[in-house]
């Protein structure tokens, strides 16, 4: 082929390049699985700010068991509460909790432990109540305040907060938005308040920390 023929061709071949280097080869990876679409698509302004990329590697993943024999909610309300404490810390902490959902009260052995309950009177009628890995009770809806960037549910966003204490820190009353706030809706971490879960977690985690989500929590209510 000659030369002008050549460059009669170019444009085209410069354009089907273009075509598949720029929109068909980049395509975007799927979801690693459906707790993070799910919480997106459900837990409101969270999961609007929140990055789909974890800002932090690698992910510790947290064994957490969820207790729900003396609650009063239906199991099917726990899955949007559960997915939105997930996005909250994982996507800003790079933490997330591999949960498994029961009606016994028996701990995990290494772990955490939550049981939701209707309410708190016998902790002095609070919203959740921290006192040991294995000893965290919040109520079924507890009552918050106001924050400019509130989390969906109150519920999660109690459950992330006593999370919080239980991965060593404490309250910081500086801003609504803050997680660690007593009674709002915020639910940010401070960069120091990361720096401090991360390490707690490296203790609590398990040891294989490759998978980058906790996946779906599991529900045995046998
Ligand atoms: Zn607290």
């Amino acid at each position: 082929m000659s030369m002008p023929g050549l460059l009669r061709v170019s444009p085209i071949v410069v354009l089907t390049l273009f075509f598949y280097f720029t929109i068909l080869w980049p395509l975007p990876p799927q979801n690693e699985c459906s707790i993070a679409a799910e919480t997106k698509q459900s837990s409101g302004s969270t999961a609007d700010a929140a990055p789909e990329s974890p800002p932090y590697l690698p992910i510790y993943r947290i064994p957490l068991r969820i207790h729900i024999g003396k609650s009063e909610r239906e199991i099917s309300d726990y899955r949007s509460i559960l997915n939105e404490i997930n996005d909250i810390w994982r996507s800003q902490a790079g933490i997330c909790f591999k949960m498994d959902v029961v009606k016994h009260d028996r701990p995990l052995g290494r772990g955490i432990d939550v049981w939701f309950m209707p309410d708190l009177k016998e902790f002095g009628d609070d919203n959740g109540y921290f006192r040991g890995d294995h000893e965290i009770y919040v109520r079924d809806t507890p009552i918050l305040g106001p924050s400019e960037h509130p989390a969906h549910s109150p519920t999660a966003r109690t459950t992330a907060h006593e999370l919080g204490h239980a991965l060593g820190l404490h309250h910081g009353q500086d801003s609504d938005d803050n997680l660690m706030r007593s009674k709002t809706y915020g639910w940010h971490l401070s960069k120091d308040e990361i720096k401090t879960t991360r390490k707690a977690a490296t203790a609590k985690a398990l040891q294989d920390t490759s998978p980058l989500r906790c996946g779906a929590p599991v529900i045995n209510l046998d």
